[in-house]
């Protein structure tokens, strides 16, 4: 068994990469989310305080959540396991480096889709929502066949706050307060790879599925 990690921001479409690879490379898919549900179901002593923390209104701090992956680790897999939001934090990065050497488990492929601050910004601005259906479209890549009407239902299409840029680049400078420290750690790693996330989706399939073919 080994661990392989896919990092990306937000709307680079890292979690459809991942599910892809996923079926391609017949690996175990691990969210952090799914581990999180399992272990609170379960009863599990962890789970348990995880599920106090998130009742509290709290996020899951990362000795909880490394509590939890490392568990769910323990237990083992058949065939590789690929990480999709996990390690989110560089304190849960080097925790991993250490549980994985201490388990003798290797860690394969981390791979990063990369794509410009300045391109997911044009794609959030651009995006408008469907008042109605909620179907997406965006004003230069997928406009709709009349101006501000959904092509599917005739409703009017809004611009949801969350979608100025105002608001995308207070999201993006928390996340890169996080993420660029975790991000670092990772590119000095002999087994990192970066791919330009700034291609059609089939295209950064390809690039994706070329390097983990190598050997990790
Ligand atoms: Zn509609």
């Amino acid at each position: 068994m080994k661990v392989h990690i896919l990092l990306g921001p937000p709307g680079s479409g890292k979690g459809t990469q991942a599910q892809r690879l996923v079926e391609k490379f017949k690996l175990n898919h691990l969210s952090t989310g799914d581990i999180l549900r399992d272990a609170v179901s379960k009863g599990t002593e962890i789970g348990l305080r995880a599920k106090a923390i998130m009742a509290s209104g709290k996020l899951v701090d990362d000795d909880t959540v490394n509590g939890l992956v490392f568990a769910r680790l323990r237990q083992g897999f058949e065939g590789d396991v690929l990480f999709d939001g996990y390690p989110r934090t560089l304190q849960q990065a080097e925790a991993l480096g250490e549980f994985l050497s201490t388990q003798m488990i290797e860690l394969g492929h981390v791979l990063s889709v990369a794509v410009p601050d300045g391109v997911l910004e044009a794609r959030v601005v651009g995006r408008r929502v469907c008042s109605n259906c909620g179907a997406i479209y965006h004003v230069e890549t997928k406009p709709p066949k009349q101006d501000g009407i959904c092509d599917l239902c005739g409703s009017p299409l809004k611009h949801r706050s969350d979608d100025t840029a105002e608001a995308f680049r207070s999201r993006m400078a928390e996340f890169n307060a996080t993420f660029q420290p975790l991000l670092g750690f990772y590119e000095r790693k002999p087994n990192f790879r970066s791919v330009d996330g700034n291609l059609a989706p089939e295209q950064v399939f390809e690039s994706l599925v070329k390097l983990f073919a190598e050997c990790a």
